[in-house]
């Protein structure tokens, strides 16, 4: 722990105990509506960032719908032509075996039943092919309706979840307006250089700048103070820093009072 670092100037330590226990009353009240101004932007934002990413998961979604109907539509075109394959080729065997009824000679007829037999096995392949595709095509058909369904699901929560973060962005604009308004008027009574060190801490520590150290120890880092400047803490006439963490400590009676009541039950 030491001294906070301010730059050069008028000092507050000549305020005394009373001024200055008064000015870090001030930096805690400011730092309460301060996070209380983020904790609601913050809500908005985390639920906004929720939509977005939503939204790129159903472009995703979308591509994976627009392949999936380009793929469909190919299957369908490839079974259509094996159905016509299916068609020629019965036409093939029954012209062959209509030729082969009218033949006379034992080698025609040798040749014919060959044409009619090749039709058959080419018959019976292409009968295999279509019910793999029909097979296929079902499951695709499936799968697409299942993305179709999730796709539409997804969008309608989309909506839904946008409408929400849009009503709940406007509500808070007066909440936050009037924690600005307190804040700005709290902030009027601390000394320029205090207020400076304050707002620099925040930028640096995630939002806290004031924390107790009522138990021997900064709340911000955790790190255990020197007994000697805990001492000199207790004795609230000087603004003290946490060493490790830089933050401005503060001591409460009362919270050190219920630590000391906890530690003992
Ligand atoms: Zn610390």
């Amino acid at each position: 722990m030491a001294r906070c670092k301010l730059r050069s100037g008028p000092f507050l330590f000549v305020l005394g105990e009373v001024g200055l226990k008064k000015q870090l009353e001030m930096l805690i009240e400011l730092q309460k509506l301060d996070l209380a101004q983020e904790a609601l932007r913050l809500d908005v934002e985390k639920r906004r960032e929720k939509v977005e990413a939503d939204t790129d998961m159903l472009l995703d979604l979308e591509q994976t719908l627009t392949r999936q109907t380009e793929s469909l539509e190919e299957t369908r075109k490839l079974l259509e032509n094996k159905k016509d394959e299916l068609e020629e080729a019965k036409k093939g065997q029954e012209h062959a075996h209509t030729k082969l009824n009218a033949v006379t000679n034992s080698r025609d007829y040798a040749a014919l039943e060959r044409e009619a037999e090749n039709f058959k096995k080419v018959i019976v392949q292409v009968e295999g092919e279509i019910e793999h595709l029909r097979t296929a095509l079902a499951n695709a058909e499936e799968q697409n309706a299942k993305h179709k369904a999730d796709y539409d699901n997804l969008q309608a929560e989309i909506e839904t979840n946008r409408k929400e973060v849009d009503e709940a962005a406007a509500s808070i604009e007066g909440r936050v307006a009037e924690l600005q308004a307190k804040a700005n008027e709290v902030a009027k009574g601390i000394q320029p250089q205090v207020l400076a060190r304050y707002r620099f801490i925040r930028s640096k520590r995630s939002g806290v700048a004031v924390v107790s150290a009522s138990g021997g120890t900064c709340t911000g880092c955790h790190m255990r103070l020197q007994p000697q400047a805990f001492i000199v803490l207790q004795r609230q006439n000087s603004l003290e820093c946490c060493q490790n963490c830089q933050r401005i400590l503060y001591y409460d009676a009362e919270e050190a009072q219920a630590l000391h009541e906890n530690a003992s039950k």
